[in-house]
């Protein structure tokens, strides 16, 4: 036993099980002490006190709460600038070393540096462990020692180091967590208004409990995944487990492990995906000037031409073109968006709007609830043309053939924007053409009761094109 008291620090981990700094831990001290910290770093920019993502943090951590008070411990839950947080807590307490997993954010990384060399000189001992993704981003280097900037040659390197070692479950000895009446002075409750929040519905639960039960409804469908993932009126097309990946309710040992036993088309597609998350993790760490600027750096002398009338009329789900209307509205109203739906509006924002991709990222970054910085902004620019392997800048999505093909009977569009629900399924993607006659008949006035469009997209194309091609 190499330490008398530790503390595991939890960010986006928020589980038990299969937990590599959790389990190493629970080896190597006598005693673990769970912590979250609430940063105030992160907090104070918030600007929504409604902001979705606290009350999922918040649920996931009483759902955590209560399994530990279960073994007879608690999780102390402190409010601070995390550094300073962290190690007079370490000190208080008398733990001798600090145990979390990497985060590969620009933040994160530098907020762990700052904690590590603070810990080596009170003597605290600081051991960090890759836990987020499969592989991290220098594990895998092209022939000449660089990183990856193609995802199709990255999967294959990927596929071919995998090895059950980097996928195995990580078990922790719970009977370690330090008892609860040793805690008592430091068990606060944070409420989230105690915090400056308010309570906001989540569309989807978020916790380990939460996790688990997704996946189970998830894993029936596995099989079709290929053929159904593009479909957002499907329950199942795909897992919806992004926010279980985010907070790290659910481990992504445990995904791959399933992804890999099941010998189906659709596993292999999903595998794929899982991939793409360590992908972009990558080129987050491995370029950081991503955050900013375009992984392209030189498409940073774009002069975007798009209004922010237009800007505003995308978010609100106003534009006149009913699929990317209806997601933005499901967006708004959930916090949660289909990939598919993600890849039309990002490409009708910024192809058709001709709106920096800046601006949506933001948007997205702001709202949803599975937000990823890494994720978020390799979307994005694959979308707007501007990352590292994204859809070459002459291939814009038509929204409304994306429609009739993603969407054939209307079912979504008619779900999230209801004025247009009598319509037939053939005219729901482009009501625009319908006579007076047949919008009196469905009971919905164009420009009255739905806006007109309000951009024509075979100009916007053009537009587009000619912006793009000078570079
Ligand atoms: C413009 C844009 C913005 C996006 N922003 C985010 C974001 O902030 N957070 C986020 O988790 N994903 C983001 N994505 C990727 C993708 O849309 C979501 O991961 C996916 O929709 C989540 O749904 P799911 O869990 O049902 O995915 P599934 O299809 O079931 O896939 C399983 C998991 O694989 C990962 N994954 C799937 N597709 C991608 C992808 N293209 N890139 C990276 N990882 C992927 C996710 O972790 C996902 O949960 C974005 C995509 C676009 C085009």
């Amino acid at each position: 036993m190499s330490f008398r008291r530790s503390i595991f620090w939890l960010r986006r981990d928020l589980r038990l099980e299969d937990n590599v700094a959790l389990s190493a831990a629970t080896r190597l001290s006598k005693e673990v002490v769970l912590v979250f910290v609430f940063d105030t770093n992160i907090l104070d920019r918030l600007k929504d006190k409604n902001d979705r993502r606290m009350t999922a943090i918040h649920n996931a951590l009483l759902d955590l709460d209560r399994k530990v008070r279960k073994k007879g411990s608690a999780l102390v839950l402190l409010h601070g600038d995390p550094k300073r947080e962290i190690l007079e807590f370490a000190k208080r307490i008398q733990a001798s070393a600090i145990f979390v997993n990497r985060d590969y954010e620009p933040y994160a990384k530098k907020r762990d540096k700052a904690v590590q060399t603070a810990c080596n000189k009170l003597g605290i001992a600081f051991h960090d462990y890759k836990d987020q993704v499969i592989f991290e981003g220098n594990e895998l280097l092209t022939q000449s020692g660089a990183a990856y900037k193609v995802f199709t040659p990255y999967k294959n390197k990927w596929l071919k180091e995998l090895n059950a070692c980097l996928y195995q479950d990580h078990r922790s000895q719970l009977k370690r967590l330090v008892p609860l009446k040793q805690l008592d002075k430091e068990i606060v409750g944070w409420s989230l208004k105690k915090l400056g929040f308010d309570y906001a519905d989540l569309y989807l639960k978020v916790g380990e409990s939460a996790a688990k039960k997704q996946l189970k409804n998830f894993l029936p469908d596995l099989p079709s995944y290929d053929k159904n993932r593009n479909y957002p009126i499907l329950p199942n097309g795909t897992s919806r487990l992004s926010v279980h990946l985010r907070y790290g309710t659910l481990s992504i040992r445990s995904l791959v492990r399933f992804a890999l036993t099941n010998p189906s088309l659709g596993a292999k597609t999903w595998l794929s995906e899982l991939i793409w998350r360590d992908f972009y993790q990558m080129i987050l760490d491995q370029f950081p000037h991503v955050v900013k600027g375009c992984f392209k750096k030189k498409y940073d002398s774009i002069k975007w031409p798009g209004t922010q009338k237009n800007f505003m009329l995308w978010c609100q789900g106003m534009t006149g073109f009913p699929l990317v209307d209806a997601a933005m509205r499901c967006f708004n109203k959930t916090g949660w968006m289909h990939n598919r739906l993600r890849m039309i509006v990002a490409s009708f924002l910024t192809k058709d709007l001709l709106v920096d991709w800046r601006k949506g990222e933001d948007w997205f970054a702001r709202n949803l609830l599975d937000f990823d910085l890494a994720a978020n902004n390799g979307g994005w620019q694959w979308c707007a043309s501007t990352g590292c392997d994204a859809q070459p800048y002459f291939r814009i999505f038509n929204p409304i053939s994306q429609s009739e093909k993603f969407d054939p009977e209307g079912n979504f569009i008619k779900n999230f924007i209801p004025e247009l629900k009598n319509f037939s399924k053939k005219q729901i993607h482009w009501p625009h053409v319908a006579n007076q006659e047949i919008q009196e008949k469905v009971n919905c006035i164009l420009g009255k009761d739905y806006p007109k469009p309000i951009v024509t997209h075979s100009e916007q194309r053009i537009k587009f094109l000619n912006l793009f091609k000078s570079f």
